[in-house]
């Protein structure tokens, strides 16, 4: 049997979330899909960029009876351990995704987004005839829809079926992130470098601190375990040796993801609005990637919002992506050259001490407007 409905959005993490939410708030007919169940615990180094604090507190989308830290100097050290720190000009705040989505699906559903979790969309199709698009689910129901936006993240089963080139491609990256206790500071976000990559850690909520790294997927084959790799390439640098050592773990295992691909990507994938990740992943170290996946969230449903026909839908939406990330994207993927090799952190590392109005042009030029 084939359900009808205005408007599907496939993944609900950031990006999915928030179009849901100004959708529906503003009186559509929403459904997302999401293949997981909430809450549950993602990959990601946890600290949200001040750029997206207005709008979340004007939507009352932060969960206020957390203590959320707010982060405002930057840390950095070298494969080697030589650091340097700066203030942030906008800086962040840090919470967990554990805590943030769940707080966002329950706001969304309380502005009516019908949600069918635990279900994965296997395959999309739009029909230019009837104007709408089939969707096929896990539980073998289909879903029809006048709308489509693509929310599925930084890669999916769904790239593949829709044959975006970019899941040909091998990814030298893997993710590992962990929860700890600590005694690191709580308004400082730091970026520790290894030979192969580099190390966030941040305070969250609850007293709590996020680890999270981009690693290399060859030093892990070499090492053979997560375990065996932190502490043959990561603890060579002492901050990470002190942090790995002394700290309190607070996850059973670490949650580990691996293909992580920072390629450009098509936003309008035949008729499907991508969002987030699924439009163009920012570097890690930019710290960004969750405003992006937000605004890029709120702008799809403003296009969707204003009621044009749909290759107005999509040009507006295009239009706006461009203006707002593809700079910052490209920016993000010719600095992330300068880290995780001994010489270019280094130099990355004197870059950042002698000559800090550089540096603060590179985050400027990696972040956009407070929205
Ligand atoms: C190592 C690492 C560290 C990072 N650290 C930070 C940081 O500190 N700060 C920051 O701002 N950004 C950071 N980022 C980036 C940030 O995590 C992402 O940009 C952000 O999560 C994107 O949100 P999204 O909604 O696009 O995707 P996601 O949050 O990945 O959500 C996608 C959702 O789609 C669902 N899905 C996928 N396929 C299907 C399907 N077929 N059917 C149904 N559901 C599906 C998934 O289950 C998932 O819930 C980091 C990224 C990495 C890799």
């Amino acid at each position: 049997m084939s359900k009808s409905n205005s408007i599907i959005i496939v993944g609900g993490g950031l990006a999915g979330l928030i179009s849901a939410y100004t959708l529906a708030k503003n009186g559509r007919e929403v459904t997302l899909i999401e293949k997981k169940i909430y809450p549950f615990h993602r990959v990601c180094g946890e600290y949200v960029s001040n750029e997206a604090l207005g709008f979340l507190k004007r939507e009352r989308l932060i969960p206020s009876d957390l203590e959320l830290p707010a982060i405002e100097n930057f840390l950095f050290s070298d494969t080697l351990g030589n650091s340097v720190s700066l203030p942030l000009d906008l800086g962040g705040f840090g919470i967990s995704r554990y805590e943030f989505d769940d707080f966002l699906f329950n706001r969304a559903k309380e502005v009516g987004v019908n949600f069918l979790t635990g279900t994965q969309v296997f395959d999309i199709n739009f029909y230019a005839k009837e104007d709408h698009f089939k969707i096929e689910l896990s539980d073998s129901s289909i879903h029809t829809s006048k709308h489509v936006i693509g929310a599925f993240g930084k890669r999916s089963k769904l790239d593949k079926v829709l044959n975006r080139p970019f899941i040909e491609k091998r990814s030298p990256f893997i993710g590992v992130k962990y929860h700890v206790k600590t005694d690191e500071s709580r308004n400082t976000v730091a970026l520790h470098n290894f030979e192969g990559g580099y190390c966030g850690i941040n305070a969250i909520e609850d007293d709590k601190f996020n680890i999270c790294y981009l690693g290399s997927r060859d030093q892990l084959r070499t090492f053979g375990s997560i375990e065996e790799m932190e502490k043959n390439v990561l603890w060579k640098n002492p901050f990470l040796k002190k942090l790995f050592t002394e700290s309190e773990f607070l996850l059973e295992k670490p949650e580990v993801i691996n293909e992580i691909n920072f390629e450009p990507k098509k936003l309008v994938e035949n008729h499907i609005i991508m969002t987030g990740d699924a439009a163009g992943l920012i570097t890690p170290l930019c710290g960004n990637g969750m405003a992006m996946a937000i605004q890029s969230g709120k702008i799809a449903a403003e296009a969707i919002l204003s009621n044009q026909d749909r290759s107005g839908i999509e040009g507006k939406y295009e239009e706006e992506w461009k203006k707002l990330f593809q700079r910052r994207l490209w920016v993000g993927r010719k600095t992330q050259l300068l880290f995780g090799a001994n010489k270019s952190s280094i130099l990355a590392g004197k870059l950042i001490k002698n000559f800090p109005g550089i540096a603060k042009m590179i985050l400027k030029n990696t972040h956009g407007k407070p929205f």
